[in-house]
């Protein structure tokens, strides 16, 4: 029985996404993740495909698709070699910002830039003194007239060196109840006082701009605010659900991609002298990664139908994002164990995913915070 009802549409639309990352992201894989980035002309290949934006509605530019879609070109972007793809982060995780909380001005400003591709987007919020602790953020957002003047710096943002238009969260320094002072709002690539920092160098994701940001008294427009001003932290729980089923969706992809290649591997070479053993340890081990998969697919799919539908899903949400983020290492782990020293093979994805698969419990709210998160919720 299908959990998520996927039509012959939803099929076609995995295929041509299939098809493009087969054509035109594999090959270009060793390249980007030499580069420590991932090309604008990539990115407008992607919105020029419609694959960008996929729930965006036709007014601003989208196909307004379902969330099934959106689904679909993340697992498949996943399976790519590599997990660099800063494109389902812009579409799923930073866009729906300006989607649900953006002006119509703001909306019919960006939104079309978003969905062809002309425009990256980041979503800003980490700090080099505030990760887990978002309340606990000081870059801050002061009036002056009609314009808003910001000062503060972050770390650790995706797409940081790519983007042309950052959605920021800072403080109001009046506001002492860091729940109450928070706001969102939209800065431009280019604006005086806003500067990019050195792109970071990190344990995998290569080919994912990762990079420091600047605000020296940057002055935006009022207009740019998102949201309602001081309601920031609670837009920020708001959408952070969608990130961590995000990450669950990347975590199953990956763990998907990586066992089907390992028993590949394994049927090829077992028993072929030293390569792998045919021992009933490494088939156990492959049986435990395959029902590991099932229950990550079965639980993410039940959640998505859910999510689709509005109903509250944060408990279950917070339990997807943590075990299969510890799901996916688990299966880098062993499937790389099978691979014995070839795994251990720079240029081999199985080497370069066991790299890669390791931010999964960090980013998104890490899975101490999902534990914690859960046992609030379970009354503990
Ligand atoms: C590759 C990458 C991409 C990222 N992309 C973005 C991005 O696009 N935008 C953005 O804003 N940020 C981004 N981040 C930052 C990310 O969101 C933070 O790393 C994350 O929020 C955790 O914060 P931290 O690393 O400062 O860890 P800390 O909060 O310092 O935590 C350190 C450890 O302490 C534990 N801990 C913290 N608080 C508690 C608690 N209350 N109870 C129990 N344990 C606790 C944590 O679980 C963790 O194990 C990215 C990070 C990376 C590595």
């Amino acid at each position: 029985m299908e959990i998520l009802s996927c039509t012959k549409q939803h099929e076609h639309f995995r295929k041509r996404v299939r098809d493009f990352a087969n054509e035109e992201v594999i090959p270009n894989v060793e390249q980007w993740e030499k580069e420590r980035i991932i090309p604008k002309s990539a990115w407008k290949r992607l919105g020029e495909e419609g694959f960008l934006c996929t729930t965006i509605s036709p007014e601003y530019g989208g196909p307004g698709h379902d969330f099934i879609h959106a689904y679909i070109v993340a697992d498949e972007l996943v399976k790519t070699n590599h997990f660099g793809m800063g494109p389902p982060t812009h579409s799923d995780i930073v866009v729906p910002y300006l989607n649900t909380f953006a002006s119509e001005k703001l909306k019919k400003k960006y939104l079309p830039g978003c969905v062809s591709g002309e425009i990256i987007t980041a979503i800003v919020i980490s700090e080099p003194g505030a990760g887990s602790d978002v309340a606990s953020i000081s870059a801050t957002m002061e009036d002056d007239g009609n314009e808003l003047v910001l000062n503060g710096a972050k770390t650790f943002i995706t797409n940081g060196i790519n983007c042309g238009l950052a959605v920021v969260a800072f403080r109001d320094p009046a506001v002492d109840n860091p729940y109450k002072g928070l706001s969102i709002c939209l800065v431009e690539e280019g604006t005086p006082g806003f500067e990019k920092g050195k792109k970071l160098d990190k344990l995998g994701m290569y080919s994912q701009d990762t990079s420091e940001l600047f605000f020296t008294d940057c002055r935006i427009p009022k207009e740019n605010l998102i949201g309602t001003r001081g309601a920031g932290f609670q837009m920020l729980m708001q959408k952070l659900q969608q990130e961590r089923l995000m990450v669950s969706i990347f975590s199953v992809g990956a763990a998907e991609y990586l066992l089907e290649r390992t028993i590949k591997f394994y049927k090829e070479n077992s028993g072929k002298g030293k390569v792998v053993p045919n021992s009933q340890s490494n088939q156990f081990s492959l049986v435990e990664m395959a029902t590991d998969l099932k229950l990550g697919r079965t639980f993410l799919e039940k959640l998505l139908a859910e999510h689709m539908e509005g109903n509250d899903v944060v408990t279950e949400t917070s339990m997807a994002k943590f075990w299969t983020a510890e799901m996916v290492n688990r299966v880098a782990n062993g499937c790389l164990d099978i691979y014995g020293e070839m795994g251990m093979l720079e240029k081999d994805p199985v080497s370069r995913y066991f790299r890669d698969m390791r931010i999964m419990p960090i980013f998104a709210g890490t899975n101490e915070i999902m534990r914690q998160i859960i046992a609030k919720r379970m009354g503990l």
